[in-house]
């Protein structure tokens, strides 16, 4: 498989450490707030490419952190926390605002069909990993005490910026929301590792630590988990590519200075979902969430068809009518997979290894989504029978996750109860019969009807408006 490394900006073949796993961490969500469906795009691609991994035989051990300490407003290390700008605006304490919020993230991934990852860690359980690591970067001289905060000594570094082919907007962080400049930093890309009671005074979560009483950065606490679970090294490690600078810059400065030795190989950005305004944000106040969507009436499973039907490097414009489209899509989609026979031949082994080519083909090329979208396509129209494209459905369905051959398998219900219940004389009549009958209070015979019906295969439902029926 060749994957995009964003280090390297170049696609490269993706080979893992260690053959027997592929190590995977993720930035996980700042818990003041509901997702907005711009982060879940992040987190459908990232789900994408870990189902593909799985799908191409790998054994991958996936991380990912719950941030519900230490992000400021700014990722520059300045404004408020977030979690307690998120507890003062819903007057409750942060912990409480952490547990709904991260419940309603993972309701959403649910909805999503997003898979939990294997281990999710609330940053604040990790606090002696992030003191570990930051006792060593002073001892060794990468980090420096001023001001009550310890800081990352950039200058110490090789090379600080790793990411730098990045858009100008995209950088553009913390300068949203009204920065103020940090006059304990010897240079301005150095970042806080640990800030103490010095800063932020009504801060809620404190800890102890060799440096006073204080919460770590939001930076170091994925570093800390990542190592916790994973080791020293890391395969491919994701999030949305606003993350790339600084929070993955200083991911980078961190780890690798306190381990001596290059930390992960892979480093997969997902490109933003914009509005026709620009990109979607938390901070901007109004934001669309998943339950906005199902408020509407679409199926969250319509949203995810839509991100997987552009590529993941790639930003998105998110409008309604774009989204219309892509539902219209998805349930033709899904009518047409309806519409094949189930049990309908034998699966031909040979035509299903073609169709599988082209869906492994796109997904190797880079995680290319809409080109296996099209190899599904593909596979609905091949000339092959039935049995081999539900084969091949069900078998792409295990990456894209779009439930097609359960939702098929409904709307057949769905289409097969009333309609043939109006048209067919013989058993309606069969059921007046035993309306008579029960009316009559002969229960033998409405009994009989009941049971002949049922060994032609045809159930009886009785409804407040009456009996119907449905074939089995
Ligand atoms: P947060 O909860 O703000 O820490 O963000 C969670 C994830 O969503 C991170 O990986 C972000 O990089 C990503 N993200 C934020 N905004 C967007 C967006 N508009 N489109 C796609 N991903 C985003
Ligand atoms: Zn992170």
């Amino acid at each position: 498989m060749k994957l995009y490394n964003s280090a390297t900006r170049t696609k490269e073949e993706f080979v893992p450490n260690h053959p027997d796993i592929v190590k995977m961490y993720t930035c996980g969500p700042t818990v003041y707030h509901y997702a907005h469906i711009g982060n879940l795009r992040s987190y459908i691609m990232e789900d994408v490419l870990e189902k593909y991994l799985r799908y191409a035989g790998y054994n991958v051990k996936r991380v990912m952190n719950i941030t519900d300490v230490g992000h400021l407003s700014s990722d520059a290390d300045t404004g408020e926390d977030k979690m307690l700008k998120g507890a003062k605006r819903e007057h409750k304490t942060v912990m409480e605002i952490a547990k709904f919020y991260t419940d309603a993230f993972f309701s959403d991934c649910a909805k999503l069909d997003i898979k939990t990852p294997d281990v999710v860690e609330p940053a604040t359980n990790c606090i002696d990993e992030y003191i570990r690591i930051i006792s060593k970067l002073m001892d060794t001289g990468y980090a420096y005490f001023a001001g009550g905060n310890v800081y990352f000594d950039t200058s110490k570094l090789e090379k600080y910026d790793v990411f730098n082919d990045f858009d100008a907007e995209d950088l553009d962080v913390g300068v949203r929301e009204g920065v103020e400049e940090d006059t304990n930093k010897r240079s301005k890309n150095d970042f806080v590792l640990w800030f103490t009671k010095s800063k932020f005074e009504d801060q809620a979560l404190k800890w102890d630590s060799p440096w006073g009483v204080g919460y770590p950065g939001w930076h170091i606490e994925c570093s800390g988990i990542s190592m916790k679970h994973l080791g020293e090294d890391l395969d491919i490690h994701c999030g949305g590519i606003d993350n790339a600078f600084p929070h993955h810059t200083n991911e980078i400065a961190q780890s690798e200075s306190y381990l001596g030795h290059k930390w992960c190989n892979f480093w997969v950005h997902v490109h933003h979902l914009n509005t026709t305004s620009g990109k979607m944000s938390k901070s901007k106040g109004e934001f669309l969430t998943v339950s906005l969507l199902e408020e509407k009436g679409y199926d969250p499973l319509a949203y995810r068809f839509f991100c997987l039907q552009s590529h993941y490097r790639k930003s998105l414009v998110f409008s309604w009518e774009n989204l219309d489209n892509a539902e219209t899509a998805y349930e033709k989609l899904i009518a047409r997979v309806a519409a094949l026979k189930p049990g309908e031949g034998e699966v031909d082994e040979a035509a299903m290894a073609q169709l599988k080519a082209r869906f492994t083909d796109a997904l190797d090329n880079d995680l290319n989504t809409s080109l296996a979208v099209t190899a599904l396509y593909d596979a609905l129209k091949a000339k092959t029978n039935d049995a081999t494209k539900l084969a091949a459905v069900a078998d792409f369905d295990r990456v894209l996750s779009l439930s097609l051959v359960e939702k098929a398998a409904e709307l057949r219900e769905k289409n097969a109860g009333p309609a043939e219940e109006e048209h067919d004389e013989r058993i309606e009549g069969l059921l007046a019969e035993r309306a008579a009958a029960k009316k009559a209070k002969n229960y033998a015979e409405a009994d009989r009807i009941r049971d002949m019906l049922a060994a032609e295969g045809v159930t009886i439902i009785d409804t407040p408006q009456g009996a119907k029926w449905k074939r089995n």
